[in-house]
Formats: structure tokens, sequence, C-alpha cells
């Protein structure tokens, strides 16, 4: 579904990623896992095109999307779900859901598509459904992180990527989250999991990737690496 292969990006003359190679299955929930600064934002940022790489190829099943923009990566099914709960407050549930529908199309859409979609998305996330009315500003933490989320999935893209979904909020609201990813999972959405959570995002995730210093240094099956000694003593509390 997604192959990145030797992609190398940075800011200015700042090599921050170095030739980067991973890739994510269908169906799959893959997560990045690594220490500050070790690189996943900016890889994110270099998948959704935010950020042009300096080199390297991101396929998108048969399409080469590395460098294009946002909206062209985005219509052609990646859609991504940034760092920071970014809603538009003072616009509603539906509002907000609707401006993400917009992001994919130019021009008329099959009549019926856009209500295909607000339905998937809020029998996805019902507590949005029971406030489709009600200003984004007004939702809880974890509420607008699903309406981020949610605003993403109106795309309908092949694959989402999910950048720090639990940053900010309290315990039990990152609990929810975590709840959220695998009912995504379960539907069979394919999602790359940037976390600061290693545990739990091991919890949840297929495979994974460790990053260090813009390196992949260990992946595996998710379920090997959360009992692996080394992943566990420098990413999961030690032990
Ligand atoms: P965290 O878990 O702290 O969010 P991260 O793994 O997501 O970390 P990045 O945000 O990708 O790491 O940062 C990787 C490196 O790139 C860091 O050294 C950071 O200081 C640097 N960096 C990030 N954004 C910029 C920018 N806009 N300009 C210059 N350097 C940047």
């Amino acid at each position: 579904m997604l192959q990145v292969e030797k992609l190398v990006a940075g800011y200015g003359k700042v090599e921050v990623l170095h030739a980067l190679d991973f890739k994510v299955e269908q169906g799959q929930l893959v997560t990045l896992i690594g220490s500050n600064g070790a690189g996943k934002t900016t890889t994110m940022r270099a998948l959704s095109g935010m950020l042009v790489p300096t080199s390297g190829s991101i396929r998108l099943r048969d399409k080469e999307i590395a460098g294009l923009p946002s909206h062209a990566v985005a219509k052609i099914g990646l859609a991504h779900s940034p760092e920071g709960r970014r809603v538009f407050a003072s616009l509603s549930v539906d509002e907000n859901l609707q401006l993400g529908a917009f992001a994919r199309v130019t021009g008329a859409r099959p009549k019926g598509e856009l209500q295909r979609d607000f339905d998937r998305v809020y029998t996805l996330f019902p507590r949005l459904a029971e406030r489709r009315k009600q200003y984004a500003g007004t939702l809880s933490g974890g509420e607008q992180q699903m309406l981020a989320m949610g605003r993403a999935l109106m795309l309908n893209p092949e694959i989402l990527l999910l950048d720090e979904p639990s940053m900010g909020l309290a315990p039990r609201l990152v609990e929810e989250v975590f709840k959220t990813i695998r009912e995504l999972r379960a539907a069979g959405v394919t999602m790359l999991l940037v976390e600061q959570f290693a545990a739990a995002a091991l919890e949840v995730a297929d495979y994974a990737y460790v990053m260090e210093n813009g390196h992949i240094r260990h992946q595996g099956p998710a379920s090997q690496l959360k009992t692996d000694p080394a992943v566990k003593a420098a990413y999961l509390g030690g032990g």
C-alpha cells in the first residue's frame, strides 16, 4: 500500500531523515516510535507533502507521491491528521467534517457519496453524531481529537496518518483515543501511527518501526518488539 525507500529529508541544510525504508501493507496499523527528535513528525510531514523530501521514493499503491503538494497527495488517497487537534473551533462538527470532504474533490461529486462518508464517520464516532450541530471549540479534548480523525477520514483515504493523537490529553481521554484507533483498525482502515506512548502504540499496532536520530533502529511485529529487551530498556520505560 505505502512503500518508502531511501527517504532523505530535512530543514535547510540540516538532514533529519537519513535514507529511511519502511512500508505499510493494506489493512495494517503500523506505528513509528522513538525518542523526542528522532524524526517521526518530519517523516509524517514528508509523506503528506508538507515537506519536500531531498531524495528517495514514497509510493502509494503504484503512484510516486514524493514531492507532490499536500492537496495532490490527499487526492491520491493519503490523509494526515496532524499533531495537535486542529479543528475549526467556530464551526460545527458537521461543518468541520464537510471541509474534510472538500479537500478531496474538485468539481461535482457523485450524489450520495458525501452522505455515505458522513454516515461512515458518524458510525465510527457515535459521540460526534450526538454533537453534530455543536461548535467544535466546545467539544472535549478527546472529542476534538476524534473530530480531527473523522475529518481526515472524510477523504475516504487509502491510508490515514495519525500524528500523536494522544498529545495533551488526560489519561482517560488517551484511553478513548486508543479505543477509537482499535475500532478504525477493525473497520479495515490502513494506518500509520506516530505516538509518544510507545507501549500503548505497540499494543494496538500490527508492525512497528523504532526510529533514532533519523534512522530505523529496530523493526518487527509489534507483539515481538513489545518484549524485545533492547526496545523495552530504551523506549518502554526499562525492564
Ligand atoms: P517528538 O517526539 O519530540 O515530536 P519527532 O521524532 O517527531 O520528535 P521531529 O519533530 O521530526 O521529531 O524532529 C526531528 C528533528 O528535526 C529535531 O532535531 C528537530 O529539532 C528538527 N526540526 C523539526 N522541525 C524543524 C523545523 N521546522 N526547522 C528546523 N528543524 C526542525
